[in-house]
């Protein structure tokens, strides 16, 4: 069995409330607790859900942009929580972030040059010649010309900065890429260029992605995995194309039924939602879900479920686990659960619109 390149376990990022005079902590919000995943060399783990439901702060909490409060993280086998000093910024180059906000990422006072060049001297990487050339390369991957080397981030439309934010990363030649609604603030027009070169990138460099979206659409077509997060938990995952063709979360199943599709088979009745997604300060006992779920049990209030796994698709759910355990079958309990969910909750027409959001 090959190491994965990616192994997060059990993370915790909790951020402390505090209060008076004395600034006493009185709680924490609890951004993310508990959070596992693996990403094997080459491969993409799509992260989705609501906002707020922690995916960023997980991806922050990988890269220790955040520090996390528990857990741990493993990068090409190395302890990245345990790593300081000069072997936390080696490690740093091969881990690099692309920010959702094109406008905010770069600083408006420098040029193209000084952005995509501040990297490679904090990791003292060439000199002065290799390092134009590096940075000339850079932009040519991402499809914009060595002349904009010379320009300011304004000069450019809100694709060509997000370019140049992907630019910035790939000149350090990293490894894995920590992408955070690399697209949501773009035009529409412009988001599937972005996507495609995203694409395009992983298969020229062997790259490995952590793409983090609330678009599960573009999640679904960029990812080899997904895992769907709920109040700083992930409460599904799965191959991305089993996740869409059978999910078994009740959530996963109302994230889906927004997705617009042209498909009529792939058609579902959407499920909205009652209530809005509890604070993390104060997460509910038992399941988190459920005061939002049509189908919760007097169990799921008292008692956390663990996690069911079949054929490698996982799901913390007390009824996906009991409709498992009847049928033996994902497609049958995922069947039977969006039946039970159709009758649990009052139609609300088709999901339309021109994008694949979460609407919940
Ligand atoms: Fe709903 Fe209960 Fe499953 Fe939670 S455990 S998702 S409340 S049915």
């Amino acid at each position: 069995m090959t190491t994965p390149l990616v192994a997060v376990e059990n993370l915790a990022t909790h951020f402390p409330i505090r209060r008076g005079l004395l600034r006493r902590q009185v709680g924490a919000v609890r951004a993310v607790d508990g959070v596992s995943f693996t990403i094997d060399k080459g491969r993409t783990l799509g992260l989705v859900g609501e906002s707020g439901c922690g995916k960023t702060t997980v991806g922050r909490s990988v890269l220790r942009l955040v520090e996390p409060t528990g857990g741990a993280v493993r990068f090409a086998g190395q302890d990245v929580r345990a790593t300081h000093g000069a072997a936390l910024r080696a490690l740093r180059r091969r881990m690099q972030v692309v920010f959702q906000d094109p406008y905010g990422s770069l600083n408006p006072r420098m040029t193209v040059r000084s952005i995509l060049e501040e990297g490679l001297v904090i990791h003292r990487l060439g000199d002065p010649g290799t390092r134009l050339e590096r940075m000339a390369r850079a932009l040519e991957q991402t499809g914009l010309a060595r002349a904009a080397l010379d320009r300011y981030p304004h000069e450019f439309s809100g694709g060509q900065r997000q370019r140049i934010a992907i630019a910035r990363a790939l000149v350090l030649e990293p490894e894995f890429l920590v992408l955070d609604e690399p697209i949501s603030a773009l035009d529409v027009s412009i988001q599937a260029q972005v996507v495609n070169l995203l694409v395009e990138l992983r298969e020229q460099f062997g790259l490995t992605y952590l793409f983090i979206s609330h678009d599960l659409s573009v999640v679904e077509h960029v990812s080899d995995d997904v895992a769907v997060m709920y109040l700083g938990r992930i409460v599904e995952r799965a191959a991305a194309e089993r996740l869409c063709r059978q999910p078994l979360h009740p959530y996963t199943h109302a994230l889906f039924s927004a997705v617009p599709a042209i498909d009529p088979a792939r058609r579902r009745r959407r499920i909205v939602l009652p209530g809005d997604v509890p604070s993390p300060a104060r997460p509910p006992a038992g399941c988190r879900f459920h005061p939002r779920c049509p189908l919760a049990e007097a169990t799921c209030m008292t008692v956390d479920p663990p996690a069911t796994t079949v054929a490698g698709q996982l799901v913390h759910c007390h009824v996906a686990a009991r409709e498992l355990a009847a049928t033996g079958d994902a497609a049958a309990a995922s069947a039977t659960i969006a039946r039970r969910l159709a009758e649990a909750v009052p139609a609300a027409g088709e999901a339309t619109g021109a994008r694949a959001a979460i609407h919940s």
